[in-house]
């Protein structure tokens, strides 16, 4: 039993990768004992898809962790920002938006329960490109009253606490992805039973994907290469 797995999506960014190996994780094995990265991988081919590669992880390690993190690959926390948020309890009525964006959203960097994750169905998987996965997910837990606890909402404030870098390939030029609608503001109109039909019609629970190849990059560093 883990006590946090920290899922990284991940293609084609060596660089930032590498910086985080070598930087960031050995500030987890000495914060977060008994804690794994998994770097999900997906080949090459289709579209970027954020939410089926961290739904990939999550379905991998089911009941084999008290928490899961969605880890931002070009994200690096400092000591301080490990030590004041990473370590914080959750319980199951919220989640922890470590770091995400401006909107409303369950993007970037978040802690959450095993059990809340799965309850919540995941993300859904049809969300190819730049899409609005983190928007879907912050609809699923509002709809289970799990509270989003915020940290880090002060932009003057990040530099002490995460190291961020630009995109470098911008999930293949921002392509907007033909379900956004579907899946965000859509969802808002929907009456509850709609909205569970929408939850339960994308997710964890029907997620298919192959693992092509699984190997461990470091101690704790696991990749996971899959076609989804
Ligand atoms: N990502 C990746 N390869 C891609 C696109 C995205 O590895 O081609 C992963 C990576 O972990 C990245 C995350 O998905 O940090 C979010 O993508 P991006 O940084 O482009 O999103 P933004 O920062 O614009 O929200
Ligand atoms: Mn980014």
């Amino acid at each position: 039993m883990y006590e946090n797995i920290i899922a990284i999506p991940f293609r084609n960014r060596d660089k930032h990768l590498e910086y985080f190996i070598k930087n960031t994780v050995p500030l987890f094995q000495e914060h977060l004992p008994n804690s794994k990265v998994v770097v999900i991988e997906q080949k090459e081919g289709k579209l970027f898809n954020r939410g089926a590669l961290l739904n990939v992880a999550f379905k991998e390690y089911e009941n084999k962790t008290k928490y899961f993190f969605t880890h931002d690959v070009d994200i690096n926390p400092t000591k301080k920002c490990i030590e004041e948020y990473y370590i914080k309890e959750v319980n199951d009525t919220h989640v922890l938006g470590i770091y995400t964006s401006q909107c409303n959203t369950l993007g970037g960097i978040i802690k959450i329960n095993d059990q809340t994750i799965q309850k919540i169905n995941g993300f859904p998987n049809d969300i190819w490109g730049w899409g609005t996965e983190d928007k879907a997910l912050q609809n699923r837990a509002e709809y289970y009253n799990i509270t989003k606890l915020t940290n880090l909402t002060n932009r003057t404030e990040h530099p002490k606490y995460l190291l961020r870098f630009d995109d470098v390939n911008d999930r293949e030029t921002k392509h907007v992805s033909q379900n956004t609608n579907k899946h965000d503001h859509r969802f808002q109109q929907l009456n509850r039973e709609q909205k569970l039909q929408e939850i339960m019609s994308s997710g964890l629970n029907n997620l298919v994907y192959t693992i092509l190849e699984r190997k461990h990059i470091h101690d704790i560093v696991e990749l996971i290469k899959v076609e989804i």
